[in-house]
């Protein structure tokens, strides 16, 4: 199928990753503020079918010290195609394109984050009109209504921008849409396995009020491609009976998740981050992180290059998070979801949120009720998560409320007993183990505090 390109197209190639010093050069990325992937579904004359076109430099002729924008516009036709369907072959793109070996492809939408190899250009990987053949024929393989289909390239700086507009107002209409129903108004919800490639018990279940993690299918697209490709990654759930409303638990979805996770996950709970969140795969758009000091949550993003208020980065995070488990409090969410009013709803949705990046607040401001806004802090007020707690007293947010209920929980406890640490991860290492208590907290009857002499040198004492 693809002897005309250099190197192999294959499933074995999926997760492949391309280091700095194998790169030859890297498009896209979170250096790039102009990026985008795009399916459009275009009337059948106005579709040139087969036509790959590059707006820009091609490979051959960038130079491996820079970055480049990347804009991928697929425009599709055909008389049973409509819209919805757009998000769910756009999604297709980063599985596609990392079939191609010695090709790297992260993330989706206006996040997008390509490398190419040395070896794969050396071997004659020069032209991203190879990236565009695979797209064609995998898609029109996969999806046979696809009519007809031209692939456009962008890598040019100035060019790209009237696009890359285009492409933010076509993702901001899709979503627009699905905001206008509500997860009681329909029976059935949708369940996209595509990332099991990688983190094999995960699945997205994909809700009117529970974007997919990776921002990049909603209800509608599920609908659509649970119809148009039965046989696909996406299908419809049932929802059966709602075993639990505030933490969004359905029958229909436990019985999905412990079938598609081979008994992995058996219970989900759709609107918490805890006990038994929703999995993640490691696509998700943002990380909301526990923080046990001060009983709420922090926001980060996917290209938030900083360390967050609780001394990690993103990517540090997201090693805890990704990999299709439920891991207590590190919860894989899309940017869209956080426009939900389901947004981690059972566990106090805004009024839980602590701190997130300001440009992330700039962005769905419109979002956070007008009375909690203020009271969240950036990176802009505080540094660490003992600024954050004078922060929060200080702008009296909500959650300082559950600091009362849980030290009055913690004194009936442990009455007569000091409190000596209190701490996120507390790691214990002795004889060859290293022994981590998660949200330590430990109380003692009695603390003596006993000064350290140095010793003497010369004398063992
Ligand atoms: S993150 Fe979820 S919805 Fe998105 S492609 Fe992966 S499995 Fe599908």
């Amino acid at each position: 199928m693809f002897e005309n390109i250099p190197g192999e197209v294959g499933l074995v190639h999926v997760g492949e990753r391309i280091r700095k010093n194998d790169m030859y050069v890297e498009l896209g990325g979170p250096e790039i503020k102009e990026k985008f992937e795009l399916v459009k579904v275009r009337p059948l004359e106005d579709v040139h079918d087969g036509a790959i076109t590059i707006v820009g430099p091609d490979l051959a002729d960038m130079d491996s010290s820079k970055k480049y924008p990347l804009g991928i516009l697929v425009e599709i036709s055909g008389k049973e195609l409509e819209a919805d369907i757009e998000g769910v072959i756009e999604r297709r793109i980063h599985e596609y394109t990392n079939y191609i070996e010695g090709f790297m492809h992260l993330n989706q939408r206006y996040d997008i984050w390509v490398r190419v190899s040395k070896k794969a250009y050396n071997r004659g990987f020069t032209t991203l009109k190879y990236v565009g053949m695979v797209l064609e024929r995998l898609l029109k393989n996969e999806l046979p209504i696809i009519e007809r289909m031209q692939i456009t390239f962008y890598t040019d700086a100035e060019k790209i921008s009237p696009v890359y507009a285009e492409a933010k107002q076509s993702y901001e209409t899709r979503d627009a849409r699905a905001r206008g129903l509500t997860d009681d108004d329909v029976d059935v919800f949708y369940g996209c396995a595509l990332c099991q490639s990688f983190a094999p018990s995960h699945v997205c279940v994909v809700t009117p009020q529970r974007y997919a993690n990776c921002g990049a299918i909603s209800w509608f697209d599920g609908r659509a491609a649970a119809r148009i490709d039965p046989k696909g990654p996406i299908f419809p759930i049932e929802k059966g009976e709602c075993l639990d409303a505030e933490k969004g638990e359905f029958a229909g979805i436990n019985e999905s998740a412990k079938k598609r996770s081979l008994g992995e996950v058996n219970r989900v709970y759709l609107y918490s981050a805890f006990t038994y969140p929703h999995t993640s795969c490691g696509c998700f758009e943002g990380i909301a992180f526990y923080i046990p000091e001060v009983e709420g949550f922090g926001i980060v993003m996917r290209g938030y290059r900083d360390i967050t208020v609780n001394g990690l980065a993103f990517s540090t995070m997201a090693d805890s998070t990704a990999g299709g488990r439920q891991v207590d409090g590190f919860h894989g969410i899309s940017l869209e979801y956080m426009r939900s009013p389901k947004f981690l709803s059972a566990d106090g949705g805004y009024a839980r949120v602590a701190w997130m990046p300001s440009d992330l607040k700039e962005q769905i401001k419109t979002f956070i009720p007008p009375s909690l806004a203020d009271k969240i802090a950036t990176e802009k007020e505080v540094k660490t998560v003992s600024e954050l707690r004078d922060f929060l007293i200080k702008n009296t947010h909500p959650v300082i409320e559950r600091w009362k209920t849980e030290e009055d929980a913690a004194a009936g406890e442990h009455a007569g007993a000091v409190q000596v640490f209190s701490g996120g991860d507390f790691p214990l290492t002795a004889g060859g183990f290293k022994i981590i208590f998660k949200n330590a907290r430990i109380y003692a009857d009695k603390v003596v505090i006993i000064p350290v002499q140095p010793k003497k040198p010369g004398t063992g004492e």
